[in-house]
């Protein structure tokens, strides 16, 4: 999916001396749990744990355009969908996709509070090792960065998680005990 303009690609390095500091700082590995979490992105993750019972990515354009469990319809929109920090928008685009694919898309952008967390512990910078070389790069689904790299496992675990684990099983060791320190659904 392309996501040509996701914003998180152009705050990694921004992220990455905030890792820095943050790890030289010594509170990397204590800094970690729900309460961690920006307010706004705790709201966002209360309600996105309803999701698997409210279904937004089953939902018409009308519907979410009041928007449902914390996902809202915006006519604007270029991309399929956007993460405004435990608010999240889905376009036109995400109508053209299947409702698994929307699905993806969900959590992909959930996905992306979950990296922003862990990009400020530091455990994300690891991710990308835990991707086997292909063709002399690592790669998730055609993602290249760290950020985008749990995001997407994030999301590939909600739709196959069993061919995640058999790409790159630490890679899945490692979001699931984030998601579940933070409390991600
Ligand atoms: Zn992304």
């Amino acid at each position: 999916m392309a996501r040509t303009k996701d914003p998180h690609a152009a705050t990694v390095k921004a992220w990455k001396t905030r890792a820095r500091n943050a790890s030289n700082s010594g509170t990397t590995q204590q800094s970690g749990d729900f309460a961690a979490l920006p307010p706004e992105v705790q709201h966002g993750v209360r309600l996105a744990r309803t999701w698997p019972k409210e279904r937004p990515w089953a939902a018409t354009r009308e519907r979410l355009a009041s928007g449902v469990a914390g996902v809202r319809y915006n006519p604007n929109l270029q991309s399929e969908a956007r993460n405004l920090g435990g608010r999240y928008e889905v376009g036109p685009k995400f109508f053209a996709l299947d409702v698994g694919g929307r699905e993806h898309v969900l959590y992909h952008e959930l996905g992306h509070d979950l990296s922003d967390q862990m990009l400020r512990d530091g455990s994300a910078w690891g991710a990308l090792d835990l991707l086997d070389t292909v063709d002399g790069y690592r790669e998730l689904n055609g993602q290249t960065t760290p950020g985008e790299v749990v995001a997407e496992a994030y999301a590939q675990m909600r739709t196959d998680r069993i061919w995640l684990e058999r790409r790159a099983p630490g890679l899945v060791r490692l979001v699931s005990e984030r998601a579940a320190h933070y409390g991600f659904p």
